[in-house]
C-alpha cells in the first residue's frame, strides 16, 4: 500500500541510469513505451501470447491491439486485474490490493495530467477522486493524540530519515554503485525520538520488508519525481471513489482473454515458443510474461531451456513483501470527529513493532480500511486471513476504542502471501540490486519478454510501473510504436 510510496517514469533518467551503471550492454529494451529499439514485425494471427491479465498484461494487450498485432492473453484466474480488485458489497468498494493512484505528479500546468497514465485516464473519464492523506492523525496506543511537541519530534525524525535515505539512494543511482539498505542508512538516527516508528511507518510497513532488505536506491528511483523526494508530505496519491479494481477491470473489455488458464511451462528452444496450459499447448511467436515476481520465484512456470543467470539472479534479488489490508463496515458512525478519508496512525508503545494505519470514514460512510505491513504483518499473515483480521482488529481498538468492535458488521481481507497467483504484495530490490529490474526488461532471445511492476524501475511496485512496463514490452512488436 502506498504510504509515501515512491515513484517516477521518464525515459531520460532511465537512460541516464543505464549509462552510469553500464547496464546498457544488457540490451536495447528501454523504449519507455515509445516503440523504440527492437521493433519486431510479426505475421498476423496469434503471434504474441501475454501471460496474465493484470495491469501490465492488459496494457500490453491494448497496445498490441492498437498496433494491429495478433495476440491472446492467458489468465490463471477467473477475473482480470491481478493485484487490483474490488469488493462491491461495502457502501463504497473495498480494494483488496492497490487502491491509490500514485506518482500523480503533474507534468505541466494542468494538475490532472500527470506522470501516472492510469490517473490521467481516470481524470479524462471524470471519475470521482480525492487526494489522499489530506488529514492525518497520530495516536498513542491508549488512543490519545500525540502532543504538539511529540508531533514535531516525530516529523523532525521522519524528515531526517527520508532525507538520509533519499541522499543515499540518489548517490547510488548517480554513481551506479554503493547502494545501501535503509537500515544502514538510518542507523545513526535510531537514537532520535520516534525513530522506531518512523522506520516502521515510512519504510518497513510500506514495503512489507525489514529495513535491512530495502534498497535505498530502489526507493529513490521511485520517489525521485515526487514531493517525498524533497522530504515534503506526499501530495501525489489519490483515492478513487468507485474502487480501483472496478476502474482497472474496464481495460479487459474487448481483449481476447482466456480466463482460468494457468501457464505451467514455456519452451523457447525452437524458433517459436510453446506455452503449456491445462487446456493444451499453445504456439506463439513470442511471450510477454507478466506473472508476479512471487510466482516467478516460486518456479511455478518452468522455462525450457532454463533462463540465463541474469534472470534467475533478478528473481533472487527482488523480494515480495507482506502487506495486509482489512476492510471494516460498522453499523454506526464510530469515528467521532475524524474527517472523511482521514488517515490515522498508531505509534506502538514500548518495543512493539505492530503497525496499523486506518483510512477512516471512507468517503463519508461507516467504513474503514486498516493497512498493515512489516514484520508483525508478516507474522500475522502466517495465520492467513484470520491472522490479518485479528491484527487489524487489535490495532483498530487503539484507534477507535474497544466499543467499536461491537459495531463491526462486515470485514474483508485477502492474504497476498497466500495468493498462489501473486505470492506477496509487490517487489522491492535488495540493497545493491536495483539493476535486476533493468535485467528483466531485456528480452530472452527476442522470444520471452518480461513485464509487470517488478520489471519497472521508476514505477516499480506500483500500477503505473506495471502499465508502462506492459506497454514497453508490447512496443517491441510494432514499428509504429505505442501511444500512452
Ligand atoms: C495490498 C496491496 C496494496 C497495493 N497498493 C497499491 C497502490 O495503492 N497503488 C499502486 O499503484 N500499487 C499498489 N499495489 C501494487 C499494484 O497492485 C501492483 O504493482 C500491480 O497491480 C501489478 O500489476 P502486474 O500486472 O505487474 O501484476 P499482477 O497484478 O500480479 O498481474 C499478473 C497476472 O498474472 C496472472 N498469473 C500469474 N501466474 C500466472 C500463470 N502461471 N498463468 C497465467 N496467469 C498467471 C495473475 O493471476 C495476475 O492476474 C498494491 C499491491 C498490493 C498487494
Amino acid at each position: 500500500m502506498g504510504y509515501d510510496r515512491m515513484r517516477g517514469t521518464e525515459c531520460p533518467s532511465r537512460r541516464e541510469f543505464l549509462a552510469m551503471t553500464g547496464a546498457a550492454a544488457l540490451g536495447t529494451l528501454f523504449g519507455c513505451g515509445g516503440g523504440g529499439g527492437g521493433a519486431r514485425p510479426l505475421a498476423p494471427g496469434r503471434e504474441v501470447v501475454i501471460i496474465g491479465a493484470g495491469v501490465a498484461g492488459m496494457a500490453a494487450g491494448m497496445a498490441l491491439r492498437e498496433a494491429g498485432v495478433g495476440f491472446t492473453i492467458l489468465e490463471a484466474q477467473g477475473r482480470p486485474g491481478g493485484r487490483v480488485f474490488s469488493n462491491n458489497a461495502f457502501p463504497v468498494p473495498f480494494d483488496y490490493g492497490a487502491q491509490l493512484f500514485q506518482q500523480a505528479v503533474p507534468v505541466g500546468d494542468d494538475p490532472m495530467v500527470t506522470r501516472n497514465p492510469l490517473f490521467n485516464i481516470a481524470a479524462r473519464q471524470h471519475v470521482t477522486m480525492q487526494p489522499a492523506f489530506q488529514t492525518s492523525v497520530l495516536l498513542h496506543e491508549d488512543g490519545q493524540p500525540l502532543s504538539q511537541d511529540e508531533l514535531l519530534a516525530y516529523f523532525s525524525t521522519g524528515t531526517l530519515m527520508d532525507q538520509t535515505v533519499n541522499t543515499a539512494g540518489r548517490a547510488a543511482a548517480m554513481a551506479g554503485s554503493g547502494d545501501i539498505s535503509v537500515a544502514d542508512a538510518t542507523a545513526a538516527l535510531m537514537g532520535q525520538p520516534f525513530a522506531n516508528f518512523a522506520l516502521l511507518a515510512q519504510y518497513e510497513a510500506d514495503r512489507g520488508q525489514p529495513a535491512g532488505k530495502i534498497s535505498c536506491q530502489d526507493l529513490w528511483e521511485y520517489s525521485r519525481w515526487t514531493s517525498a523526494a524533497f522530504g515534503l508530505p506526499s501530495t501525489d496519491n489519490w483515492f478513487i471513489r468507485s474502487g480501483m479494481g472496478n476502474f482497472v477491470s474496464q481495460f479487459a473489455a474487448g481483449l481476447p482473454i482466456q480466463f482460468n488458464t494457468p501457464v505451467t511451462a514455456i519452451d523457447y528452444r525452437g524458433p517459436r515458443v510453446q506455452i503449456t496450459t491445462p487446456n493444451g499447448v499453445i504456439d506463439a511467436g513470442a511471450v510477454i510474461m507478466t506473472a508476479s515476481m512471487g510466482v516467478l520465484k516460486a518456479g511455478k512456470i518452468q522455462f525450457n531451456p532454463g533462463l540465463p543467470v541474469i534472470y534467475s539472479e533478478a528473481f533472487d534479488n527482488l523480494t515480495m513483501g507482506s502487506i495486509g489490508k482489512v476492510g471494516f463496515e460498522f453499523d454506526a458512525d464510530v469515528f467521532g470527529p475524524l474527517p472523511v478519508n482521514s488517515s490515522v496512525g498508531v505509534v506502538p508503545d514500548g518495543s512493539s513493532d505492530k503497525f496499523g494505519a486506518m483510512f477512516a470514514k471512507f468517503w463519508g460512510t461507516n467504513m474503514a480500511y486498516l493497512v498493515m505491513g512489516g514484520p508483525s504483518c508478516e507474522e500475522a499473515e502466517r495465520g492467513g486471513e484470520a491472522g490479518l483480521i485479528a491484527l487489524a482488529t487489535e490495532r483498530l481498538v487503539h484507534m477507535l476504542g474497544p466499543d467499536a468492535t461491537g459495531h463491526i458488521v462486515r470485514t474483508a481481507v485477502h492474504s497476498w502471501m497466500g495468493d498462489e497467483w501473486a505470492r506477496g504484495a509487490y517487489s522491492t530490490s535488495l540493497p545493491g540490486h536495483v539493476a535486476s529490474r533493468i535485467a528483466l526488461q531485456t528480452p530472452v532471445e527476442n522470444k520471452v519478454f518480461f513485464a509487470g511492476e517488478a520489471a519497472a524501475l521508476e514505477g516499480g511496485a506500483s500500477m503505473e510501473g506495471a502499465w508502462l512496463s506492459g506497454q514497453a514490452a508490447a512496443a517491441h512488436f510494432s514499428k509504429r510504436g505505442v501511444k500512452h
